[in-house]
């Protein structure tokens, strides 16, 4: 099931990349593993997965450990709380979810005295007010430019939640406006490689605006109970 499920999803992503003139080898699956456990994450490990997502810090966590003989790559997507962010900077490979300069200071901070950087993208908020996560638009310059500078941080791009319960046309809005700042943080920023954008339910309008990571959960593992 897991194994179709992935072979499926890379076929639907490299079939929209070609139609839109992308190459496929662009864009990255990551394949949300929350609340799904071990066994299934191996599943997917077994058919050549290797970038995981998680959204809880504590239950992340616990599969990191115990898949540590494996060699993955791990994304935190959740909303991260500061009195966590210790423990994202000391297990995690990546953190999507930056929305602020205290938090960048403190996974900073923290990262220091591991062999990498953390690897971090800026969260957005392209729903306004729907969505309480995520920085607005208007604040990007700002807060790329103040953890551009940051050593134990790498600044590798921006991320979105979808926008749920709209026209695709305003979906396509949004997507294209974080497509273009995408483009403009790219130049800015030598650094900048990820669109983190698409998931099981918008993985083609994501790819079609220039997606280069979608996060797909319920497209591989199943609905979550
Ligand atoms: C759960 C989650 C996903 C995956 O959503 P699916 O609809 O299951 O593909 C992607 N991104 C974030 C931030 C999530 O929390």
């Amino acid at each position: 099931m897991i194994k179709t499920n992935l072979q499926n999803i890379h076929q639907k992503i490299t079939m929209t990349a070609l139609r839109c003139g992308r190459d496929p080898k662009e864009i990255t699956l990551l394949a949300v593993s929350k609340k799904k456990t071990v066994r299934e994450i191996e599943q997917a490990v077994s058919v050549g997965q290797n970038f995981f997502a998680e959204n809880y810090v504590q239950e992340g966590i616990s599969k990191i450990k115990l898949l540590s003989d494996v060699k993955l790559v791990w994304h935190f997507i959740g909303s991260l709380q500061s009195n966590k962010s210790r423990l994202v900077a000391k297990y995690f490979d990546w953190c999507h979810t930056v929305n602020s300069l205290h938090l960048a200071h403190r996974l900073n901070f923290q990262r220091s005295g591991m062999p990498n950087p953390l690897n971090v993208l800026i969260q957005i908020n392209i729903s306004n007010e729907e969505q309480k996560s995520g920085i607005l638009l208007k604040e990007l310059p700002n807060l790329a430019q103040a953890i551009s500078v940051l050593p134990c941080l790498i600044l590798r791009g921006i991320m979105a939640m979808p926008i749920l319960h709209h026209s695709n046309e305003r979906q396509l809005v949004a997507y294209h406006k974080m497509a273009e700042v995408f483009q403009q943080l790219k130049d800015t920023y030598p650094s900048v490689d990820t669109l983190s954008l698409g998931t099981s339910s918008d993985i083609d309008s994501a790819i079609i605006v220039g997606s280069t990571m979608v996060r797909v959960g319920t497209a591989i593992f199943g609905t979550r109970g």
